[in-house]
This record gives structure tokens, C-alpha cells and sequence, in this order.
């Protein structure tokens, strides 16, 4: 297949706003797509050469890229970095400069979508002396055999800026129309949740159909989507809602891990599918000596420990595992206990439709229980009375509240979904007037006064999964310390864009736009209908969206979500709700 009608397409969608009309261009070009290519063809249209969860990534620094332009287009170093400086987008230069291409190539060879995945590839395991270089000669190469179009792609592939719109509930809409029908959906929906592989999901159903989608299982070393929790504002209001009788855990306050425990060894994947298996060491090994079956996912919180007391510690200082170097003084210094709290498979078996309580209990029987490894503090509770004891009880371990979760025959492990079989009530309830909201950072305001010349305040947004992109919800200028004043640029810097994200819908206009991808913790006063912001913009009144008053930042950035994992607009409407019912205003 060439690649040219790959760039074609990815120019088509680009050329659109519309997630339908995206959708449709997507599943005529993936029907024409051979099958044994269409995982590629997936990945490429992402950007990727493979699933999120996989460890690589291309990320090709933009002088190098410009260099490559520079050989391949025989026009001057100079020229092409002054375009660059105008444009910041290497995909744009290396349109242009194809475009006025200046010697005429004696041999060229055309470019395949194999030849490019094949170069791409290279231009990722290559390492070691010499390597910056080779990268640079083999992207040189495939822009030398490449028109205008192709270079465009070629270049924001290699420094990660792919983004025509193809997400992923576009793709599966996309998948759902080319090779099933729209009731099909969900299940296919289903299939990427519990493998977290978009390409694998495409290539199963164009090869056999709903059928191999309905038979796609959890397998141990693909993650699964995590399943979320609600939230209500009271204990009575919880329990009434799981029926009367419920499950509670201790909610502890740490890093989400899943582990997939195979026979020869251990991979711990975070929410955002990263692989934390070199954080966390000395848990991966606990939990394959404990395990006592071969083959085993679960997941748990890990929450550092005062190694004096055993005390559980604050959130900050597991977050020491976090960092890339030093990690074997972080493991010696902050010790970590991992509190499971569910088992999505066990030897051969998914689990995840299995009941709550036959969850629990096979968790339970599933390790040797011990210091590090150890389930959460459940217990099942018969009234809102015995609900409240629990909640004080999990206060006085330090937790941060408590998970409530559903005893019915319909309580299963929801793969990537977020409902009442799980919800969550913390202390924080009790003392603000909302629940934090993570949000994406889409934009900057430059400061003033004491902040001049740097980013005084940030626009932040909500996630739309229904249309894939991100609402304002408010100006974010208040909770930020110096070192994070000082250090916003770093963490921003890397997601500039020229012009407003195809992917955020805002009507405030910022001096500086972000791609979303870091994510703030704020806390906020109230939620208000706002004119100015489009997160459920004329749902709840004509011309009105919601907005956040008095934000402010609690110091946490979420490194551990992807834009997408923020709160939703959904989430905020409900939030919304349950503010106005509160008639004391004391509620989420
Ligand atoms: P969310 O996970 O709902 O997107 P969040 O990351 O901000 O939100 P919280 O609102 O604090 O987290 O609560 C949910 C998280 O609590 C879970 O994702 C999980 O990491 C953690 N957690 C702690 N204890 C438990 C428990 N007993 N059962 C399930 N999750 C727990």
C-alpha cells in the first residue's frame, strides 16, 4: 500500500471538524486497507507504532528533524529553521520545502506504508554512538522519496505532533461503521477496553468479524481499562443507593497500580498505561513470591509507609516513586505497602463478570498476606449508621475516605467505565463546597505585576468523551507557589500550539494555546452557569455553559492521567445537580 494514500486521507480529516464526516472517511479507508496492514494503518493514524502501553516512543527532537528537510530538500539549514521559527511546526516546513524541492533525485523509490513503518521503526530502536545521526539519515531518506503531503505527516509522526483528529472513540465509531453496524458498538467497545489495543481490536474485526470481537478475552500483559467510582455527598446517601447493604473499603490515598503477574515475572501498569514496573520493584517481587496461582491481575493502591511507625503517609511521599532516576534510594528511603482491592483474572480466567463478593473473596484467597501485600479494610455495612462508623474508622487510618461498593449480582468489574457499582465518598466532602476536579491545561495568560513576563494564570477545561474534545470550565491564577510559577513553562512548553487545539472548544481566547496533556488538581468554591465557558453549553439554559468559581490549584499536577482520564463534563453536570439540591449549599 503506498503511503501517499495514507497522507491523503490523514489531509482529509484534517480538513474536518466534523466527528462524523472523520468517521466515515475512516471506515471507507480502512475497508481498502489490506487486513494484515490495518494495524499499522491504525497505529500511524494515532501517530504510533503501537499500543499506548507499549514503552517506545517516537520522539524525534525538532532539529534534527529540520536537518533531515535540509538533505532532503537540498534547500539551506538556514532557511529551513526560519520557516520553522515562524510556523513551530516541522510537518509545515517539510510540506513547503518538498514542495519546492530543489535537485531532482536521479533514483527514487517509492514510499510504502511498509517502507515507512519499517524506517520509523529504525528511527526508534536505534541507540548508541552515532545514533542521533542515523536517525537523521534514515528520516533524510524517506523525505527524499516524498511529496509535499507525505513530508507533512512523516514529520509530525517522528516528533509526536499526529494529531488529525483520529482518537480513539472515533476509531472504534469508524471500526463500528466499516466492518459492523452501530449496535455493535458497544462490544467493540468492550474489546478495546479490556485490551487497551486499539490496532489489535481493528485487525480482529476486519479478519473475523463480531464474532473474534465477542472472543477477545483479557490477556495478561495487555492492560485493562480501569473501572471508576461515583460520587455522592453522604454516607446515608451512599448506602441508600447500593439498596440498603453495601461493601466499604478504606480509600487510600496512593498510586493506582495493576499488576499483571505472570509465571516469570511481574509488569505494573499505572492509569495512564505507563509501565511503573521499575518504581515499584520491590512490589513486583512481593506480589509474585505471595501469589498463589500462576497467572494473576489485580489491582491495588500503593501507598508509602512511615518506616518507623508503619503509619500510612500523605500522597506526596509516594510520589518519590514516581521519578526516573534514583529510584533505589526512593525504594530504600520510602517504603510501600500495596492495599489490593480487586482480581480481574486468575489462571486462564477472566473475572471481571463475576460478582463483587466472589471477587473479593477469591482476592483474598489468591496471596499470602503479609506486610507489603495486603487486601484493603473492607467490611459490609447494614445501614447508613454502620456506614458512618466505618467512614470514621477509615479517618482514623488516615485514609482519605472510603470506597462504598455494590453487593448485587450485577456488581462486575466494569473495564474503562465509571458508574454506581463503586462510589466514592471522601472527608474532603465534608470541609469544601465541591469535590476536586483534575482538568487539562489548554491554554496561558501572561501575568502582570509580580508575575510579568511569565504565565500569571492557565485556562483549564474539562474532557467531552461524547465529542472527544475538551470544555472550558475556568481561568485557573490562584494556588500556585514560585517554584511552580518558575517551573510552568517546562511543564507547558512541550504542548504549545500556534493556533486553538482542534481538540478544545473554547470562546476565551488565551495568549498561548496548549494541546491538552497536563493535568492540575483544583478545588473550587462553587460550580455557576457561566456565559463564558462551553463545558455543557446550552444544556441546563440557552447560551449558558458551566463554569468553576474561585479555582484554585492544591499543588498536585496529575502526572498519573492523560487528558482524557480528567474530569468530564458529565461529571461536573452531576456535580452541578447535587450542589443545587444541597439547600445548606454543605454538598458536592
Ligand atoms: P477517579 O479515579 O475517580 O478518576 P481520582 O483519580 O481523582 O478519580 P479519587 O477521586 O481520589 O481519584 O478516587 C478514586 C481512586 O481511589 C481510584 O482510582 C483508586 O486509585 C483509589 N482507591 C483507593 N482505595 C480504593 C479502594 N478501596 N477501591 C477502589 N479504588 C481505590
Amino acid at each position: 500500500m503506498l503511503y501517499s494514500d495514507l497522507a491523503e486521507t490523514f489531509d482529509r480529516l484534517e480538513a474536518t471538524s466534523s466527528r462524523l464526516e472523520m468517521t466515515t472517511i475512516l471506515a471507507d479507508f480502512f475497508r481498502t486497507v489490506d487486513t494484515d496492514r490495518l494495524r499499522e494503518v491504525v497505529y500511524l493514524s494515532q501517530g504510533k507504532l503501537h499500543p499506548d502501553f507499549h514503552p517506545q516512543v517516537l520522539g524525534m527532537a525538532d532539529r534534527l528533524v529540520l536537518k533531515a528537510i535540509a538533505i532532503a530538500s537540498g534547500h539551506s539549514e538556514k532557511s529551513i529553521e526560519e520557516l520553522w521559527v515562524e510556523t513551530g511546526d516541522p510537518g509545515e516546513v517539510a510540506e513547503r520545502m518538498m514542495a519546492r524541492k530543489k535537485q531532482m533525485a536521479l533514483f527514487s523509490e517509492e514510499l510504502t506504508v511498509d517502507r515507512v513503518v519499517r524506517g520509523l521503526t529504525a528511527i526508534e530502536n536505534t541507540d548508541g554512538r552515532d545514533s542521533q545521526d542515523k536517525k537523521m539519515k534514515t528520516l533524510a531518506n524517506m523525505l527524499h522519496d516524498s511529496g509535499p503531503l507525505e513530508a507533512r505527516y512523516l514529520c509530525r509522526i517522528v516528533t509526536g505532533r499526529m494529531r488529525v483528529g483520529a482518537g480513539d472513540m472515533t476509531i472504534l465509531d469508524a471500526l463500528a461503521e466499516g466492518f459492523a453496524t452501530k449496535d455493535d458498538r458497544p462490544e467493540i467497545e468492550r474489546a478495546f477496553n479490556i485490551t487497551c489495543d486499539i490496532g489489535l481490536v481493528a485487525e480482529t474485526i476486519a479478519t473475523g468479524g463480531m464474532d473474534a470481537i465477542r472472543a477477545m478475552e483479557i490477556t495478561v500483559g495487555n492492560p485493562v481499562k480501569v473501572m471508576l467510582a461515583e460520587r455522592l455527598p453522604s454516607i446515608p446517601e451512599v448506602v441508600e443507593k447500593l439498596g440498603g447493604r453495601c461493601a466499604m473499603e478504606f480509600k487510600y490515598d496512593g498510586i493506582r497500580v495493576q499488576a499483571h503477574i505472570g509465571r516469570d515475572g511481574v509488569t505494573l501498569y499505572s492509569r495512564r498505561l505507563e509501565d511503573m514496573t521499575q518504581n515499584f520493584p520491590d512490589i513486583a517481587r512481593a506480589l509474585r513470591n505471595k501469589c498463589r496461582f500462576g497467572e494473576v491481575i489485580v489491582e491495588g493502591e500503593c501507598v508509602a509507609v512511615d518506616p518507623e511507625t508503619g503509619f500510612m503517609l500523605p500522597f506526596q511521599n509516594v510520589t518519590h516513586r514516581r521519578k526516573k532516576h534514583g529510584i533505589d534510594d526512593a525504594v530504600r528511603d520510602v517504603p510501600v505497602r500495596i492495599f489490593l482491592f480487586d482480581i480481574l483474572y486468575c489462571d486462564g480466567r477472566d473475572t471481571t463478570g463475576d460478582p463483587y463478593p466472589e471477587r473479593r473473596e477469591l482476592l483474598e484467597s489468591a496471596f499470602i498476606m503479609g506486610d507489603m501485600v495486603q487486601t484493603t479494610t473492607m467490611r459490609v455495612v447494614e445501614g447508613p449508621e454502620e456506614g458512618e462508623e466505618f467512614f470514621s474508622g477509615a479517618l482514623v487510618a488516615r485514609c482519605e475516605g472510603i470506597m462504598a461498593k455494590s453487593l448485587e449480582r450485577e456488581s462486575v468489574y466494569r473495564a474503562g467505565s465509571r458508574g454506581y457499582l463503586w462510589i466514592k465518598y471522601k472527608k474532603d466532602y465534608q470541609e469544601a463546597l465541591t469535590d476536586s476536579f483534575d482538568l487539562a491545561v489548554v491554554g496561558a495568560f501572561y501575568g502582570m505585576g509580580k508575575r510579568a513576563g511569565k504565565y500569571g494564570a492557565l485556562l483549564m477545561a474539562a474532557y467531552d468523551p461524547e465529542m472527544g474534545d475538551f470544555k472550558t470550565v475556568c481561568k485557573l491564577g490562584t494556588g500556585f507557589d514560585d517554584a511552580f510559577l518558575d517551573g510552568m513553562p517546562a511543564l507547558l512548553n512541550g504542548n504549545l500550539s500556534g493556533t486553538c487545539p482542534r481538540s478544545v472548544d473554547s470562546e476565551m481566547v488565551p495568549d498561548v494555546w496548549f494541546e491538552p496533556g497536563v493535568v492540575l488538581e483544583v478545588v473550587a468554591a462553587e460550580i455557576t452557569l457561566s456565559p463564558t465557558h462551553t463545558a455543557a453549553r446550552d444544556l441546563l439554559k440557552e447560551g449558558s455553559g458551566l463554569g468553576i468559581r474561585f479555582p484554585r490549584f492544591t499543588g498536585r499536577v496529575r502526572d498519573d492521567k492523560t487528558p482524557e482520564q480528567c474530569t468530564t463534563v458529565g461529571e461536573i453536570v452531576d456535580m452541578y445537580g447535587m450542589q443545587a439540591r444541597d439547600s445548606d449549599g454543605l454538598s458536592l
